[in-house]
């Protein structure tokens, strides 16, 4: 357990973020010099204290006292439940009651656990790091369903949750988006050629790459398949979107990984399709995946290794330019 906790720590490169609750601060006090060494520790001498902290940044675990004055534990638990953003921060309570319903009504309130006053140092530790170990292996499960396993990036779902997220900021914002169709150059014979180690090992240099030419934190990029990657640029109008995929091709170059079987380069390269719109209810994401597809077989069509770029006029696709990206 505590070798699993390490290595989600070292992942997530950040302490626990533990809240303890309780309208007495000596007994905060107590849980304080208990934990400190293993938590980023919040307090709250309130209820309402609670839920407020727990808003504006949630916690990894909750300790969370049952009688306080204004609100309750029982109640603050039943609004963090109630609240998408903080349903899922585990709760464990502190009570002096240890009567059997009460234990009963914990639980059904959505509490992990109870721990009951005069606290046991031995005991309140175990359970932290027991619940802490939890919260840490359900974060890494749902990061890792949204990560592609071969190159780290973001995997096909993920991009297709953010294209839609992006494209609704896009319509609200009226601010254009653009996306980049990114395909490896004659990869098949690459794999053929070098085999399927040098292969993956091939994509994850690329992944990196494609990744170190974005600037901003909301640029993403995503393995949409096999030996294509995509990537979202928002707010990004088609001269910074060129700008983007001039970069990625250098990038890739600069890798100078052997391609002998390539007809282009002897260095691998990749072809790259752009594609920016302005997001509007009357169209749907998948205009622009069109748009990019289309611009992608523009650059391939047009001898690989350069960018190509749709433009979007009256809901009819040209393909406005296709150039060469080299810089
Ligand atoms: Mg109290």
């Amino acid at each position: 357990m505590e070798d699993l906790l390490q290595s989600w720590l070292l992942h997530a490169n950040r302490r626990p973020k533990l809240l303890i609750a309780d309208d007495q601060p000596v007994n905060i006090r107590v849980l304080y010099e208990l934990l400190r060494h293993d938590c980023d520790i919040f307090m709250a001498t309130s209820g309402a204290q609670a839920i407020a902290l727990c808003q504006s940044e949630a916690p990894d675990l909750i300790l969370l006292d049952v009688v306080m004055d204004d609100l309750d534990g029982h109640e603050v638990c039943r609004r963090l439940k109630a609240d998408p953003m903080t349903s899922d921060v585990p709760v464990i309570f502190i009570t002096s009651q240890d009567r059997e319903d009460d234990e009963v009504k914990a639980l059904e309130l959505g509490a992990v656990d109870f721990i009951t006053k005069p606290i046991n140092p031995i005991v309140t530790k175990a359970r932290v790091r027991t619940h802490l170990t939890i919260k840490f292996q359900g974060d890494l499960l749902r990061a890792s369903a949204l990560l592609d396993g071969l190159t780290g990036v973001a995997n096909r779902r993920k991009f297709d949750e953010d294209l839609h997220a992006d494209w609704r900021h896009g319509t609200r914002e009226s601010a254009p988006l653009a996306l980049l169709m990114v395909d490896v150059d004659y990869f098949k014979r690459f794999n053929d050629h070098y085999g399927h180690q040098a292969g993956d090992a091939c994509l994850k240099a690329i992944a990196k790459a494609l990744a170190d030419a974005l600037r901003r934190p909301y640029d993403k990029l995503a393995r949409y398949g096999g030996e294509e990657f995509a990537c979202l640029l928002p707010k990004t109008d088609l001269a910074g979107a060129r700008c983007i995929a001039q970069r990625m091709i250098a990038r890739v170059r600069e890798l100078a990984i052997e391609h002998l079987s390539s007809d282009v380069d002897t260095r691998v390269t990749v072809s790259i399709g752009i594609a920016v719109l302005q997001p509007s209810r009357e169209l749907t994401p998948d205009a622009l995946l069109k748009a990019a597809d289309d611009a992608l077989y523009e650059a391939k069509r047009a001898g690989r290794a350069r960018f190509a770029e749709s433009s979007m006029d009256d809901q009819a696709l040209r393909v406005s330019r296709a150039s060469t990206g080299n810089v």
